[in-house]
């Protein structure tokens, strides 16, 4: 097995630590169960397959694929198949052959585990340094918000603080400008009157003296009892040059009355104010809401279990999505190839069959030989002989069975209940595996694989030789994992002559 890991995506999450994911892979390794109603040669047959499938993962670089495999080969050899009841018939040397390659598996498989073991500390590791960083610029991020807030929280301040400012310098100004008008308006009136009584008293001027003492007395009176009064109440204040504000007359007009009082002034329009903008209500204009955090991708669900147990499949570490299969690639000239190799068969109205064998590469199976083994046709069913002759070919090529190809001389392509039961091991064993049909006389070709309800039914059927199934719902159905390419051909291998 090639020395460095190729760059294939690891099937676990890399947020599991190593020894959990090596579990992982164990325990679905350890998935293998044995149906005492198969044959014990299909098992053994089987065997070899997962062998062969396992190399070729190793090869393509999927050691999680190899790995799991290898594992399913040890538990099936070593644990699950002592349990068949034909365990103890089975050819003692294709026994012994099996433990010998269990034990040459269990090294292999031990070194691939350090290898992954290595892998995933290594992702554990970068996963470890990526968490790292999202999390410093996390905090980075939320500390650019929070100065950010601040900041707009700052300037939000200042701005009230000189809106109010620019509020009370306006105010001020307007005050002081009313309060001058009032006064004036007073001093103005004031002066008149002063103005109005000396030219009154003019003519009588002389006369004051006569009477000086008693005069400057009452006028002293009256000058007393109106200061008393000179504090005026503010709301009067406001209404700019009112005569309703009197002053006492000044005895020589030298001296003017105290102005109104500034102060009760101030508290009185101080009502009237304009108030300042809510400062919070622009700070919330200003502020951008924080951006939601991105949604997780949704995780997905790898738990589900695929609910026939291939022998061969992967499940969730086959690199598909669950339920999905792999593609097979088949040259078209496949097909012509096998029917001319069948030409005499069919012309007596008898069937032939091949082994379709191929390799994977690059998560996707192809077939690359047609192996006609020597068999036994009829009229509508063909069996093949000397098996091992496959399986020998198969181990010196180091090719996986893909499916198997026959010819219906006399009718259309579909398959029959024998058919059914044939394929079934073939599908079984690997979830991929197909069955061609086809019909000269029809001109058709069908590219079959059982339902998982065909794989249920005829897993647990019992007769032998042609016989009705219940065919609702159906048992199998065309493929939709095939890829019929137009080109290249297939390696054909003719063991009949
Ligand atoms: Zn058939
Ligand atoms: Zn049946």
């Amino acid at each position: 097995m090639p020395g460095k890991l190729p760059k294939q995506a690891s099937l676990s999450s890399s947020s599991s630590s190593p020894d959990q994911r090596i579990k992982l892979l164990i325990d679905y390794g350890s998935l293998v169960e044995v149906d005492k109603n198969l044959a014990i040669k299909l098992y053994l047959r089987s065997g070899r397959e997962m062998l062969r499938m396992a190399n070729m993962y190793c090869d393509d670089g999927h050691f999680e694929s190899a790995f799991i495999l290898y594992y399913k080969f040890i538990t099936l050899f070593v644990e699950k198949l002592r349990e068949h009841p034909d365990y103890r018939s089975a050819p003692p040397s294709e026994l012994s052959d099996f433990k010998r390659k269990v034990k040459k598996v269990f090294p292999i498989a031990e070194e691939i585990k350090l290898k992954l073991k290595d892998r995933y500390a290594e992702e554990e590791k970068i996963f470890c340094q990526e968490q790292m960083r999202l999390a410093e610029e996390r905090a980075a991020e939320e500390e650019a918000r929070r100065a950010a807030l601040e900041q707009q929280e700052r300037e939000d301040k200042e701005l009230a603080k000189r809106l109010q400012e620019e509020e009370e310098e306006e105010v001020r100004s307007e005050q002081d400008r009313k309060y001058l008008q009032l006064r004036e308006k007073e001093e103005e009136r004031l002066r008149e009157e002063e103005e109005k009584k000396r030219n009154q008293n003019v003519p009588a001027a002389a006369g004051v003296a006569a009477f000086g003492g008693a005069a400057a007395a009452a006028a002293a009176a009256a000058a007393t009892a109106a200061s008393g009064s000179s504090t005026l109440p503010a709301s009067q204040g406001l209404d700019g040059g009112h005569p309703a504000i009197s002053f006492p007359a000044a005895a020589d007009g030298s001296a003017l009355p105290p102005p109104p009082s500034y102060s009760q002034y101030l508290n009185a329009i101080a009502q009237e104010r304009p108030q300042v903008p809510d400062r919070s209500l622009k700070k919330n204009l200003g502020k951008q809401e924080p951006s939601a955090p991105a949604p997780e991708p949704p995780s997905i669900d790898r738990t589900s279990k695929p609910s026939i147990d291939h022998h061969m499949s992967l499940g969730q570490f086959g690199g598909q999505a669950h339920g999905q299969l792999r593609s097979v690639v088949v040259p078209a000239a496949l097909m012509s190839q096998f029917l001319t190799a069948a030409e005499s068969n069919t012309l007596k109205e008898s069937e032939t069959m091949g082994i379709l064998c191929g390799k994977m590469s690059q998560g996707c199976f192809s077939i690359t030989s047609l192996f006609i083994p020597q068999q036994r046709g009829g009229h509508d069913s063909c069996d093949m002989e000397n098996e091992e002759e496959l399986i020998f070919y198969q181990d010196e090529h180091n090719l996986i069975t893909l499916g198997w190809i026959h010819t219906h001389p006399t009718q259309t392509a579909f398959l029959s209940s024998v058919d059914l039961h044939s394929h079934f091991p073939w599908q079984k064993m690997m979830p991929e595996a197909i069955a061609i049909v086809c019909s000269p006389k029809f001109q058709e070709t069908g590219i079959f694989k059982l339902t998982d309800h065909g794989l249920d039914v005829i897993g647990s059927c019992r007769e032998k030789g042609f016989h009705p199934h219940n065919k609702n719902p159906p048992l199998f159905e065309d493929c939709m994992h095939v890829q019929v390419t137009e080109t290249g051909g297939v390696i054909l291998e003719d063991r009949r002559k």
